[in-house]
């Protein structure tokens, strides 16, 4: 699993936990930092994979999230992480998100997540998945990482909800549950 992000690792294992696929996700394995510097979720996602696999010669699998909110045509998508700067916490991505949309009616969102699984001898493939939400006027919620306290669906946001009930319905278990099927494991 190419990611040095141990809340995305921790979702990853369970969603690949409740597949029934045996195995287990390597995590004393060091990598160079892969630059994101992809146009778009899906390269990113296979440029970190790809790094990754150069670096220990094992399959790896990778995955890059935006969230695209309707208001902001789309924004931050592929720029997600560094929406409040190139050293943005999760907390001044929050912060940003809600005076970006001081005052805005429509809040539709969507987070949208691509994982690439990469082989040593080239053979790529990707996935995604996505999930339909809304930004809320305040953050709610203690579970999750990243924007979850402030993405609603339904009544509740993603840090509200129990993990479980979150890999239910995540974009990133979507995608990962899409990225099972297409290997046909
Ligand atoms: P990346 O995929 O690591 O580039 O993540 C992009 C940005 O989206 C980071 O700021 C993450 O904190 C955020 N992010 C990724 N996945 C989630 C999620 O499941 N919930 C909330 N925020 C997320």
């Amino acid at each position: 699993m190419a990611s040095k992000n141990p809340d995305k690792v921790t979702e990853i294992e369970a969603v690949l936990g409740d597949s029934g696929l045996a195995g287990e996700i390597v995590r004393d394995l060091e990598w160079p930092d892969v630059p994101e510097t992809g146009d778009t979720l899906e390269e990113n996602a296979l440029l970190k994979a790809r790094a990754v696999v150069e670096a220990t010669g094992l399959p790896v699998v990778a995955d890059d999230t935006g969230l695209e909110v309707d208001a902001l045509a789309g924004a931050p998508g592929v720029r997600t992480a560094r929406f409040a700067g190139p050293e943005a916490t999760y907390r001044d991505n929050v912060v940003h998100m809600l005076s970006s949309l001081a005052g805005v009616e429509d809040r539709s969102a969507r987070f949208r997540t691509v994982v690439a699984l990469v082989f040593p001898d080239g053979v790529e493939i990707v996935a995604e998945g996505s999930i339909e939400g809304r930004i809320t006027e305040e953050p709610r919620g203690e579970g999750g990482f990243g924007y979850d306290p402030i993405f609603e669906v339904g009544d509740e946001t993603l840090a509200e909800m129990s993990m479980e009930d979150k890999n239910r319905q995540s974009h990133r278990a979507i995608a990962l549950r899409a990225l099972i099927d297409s290997v046909g494991l």
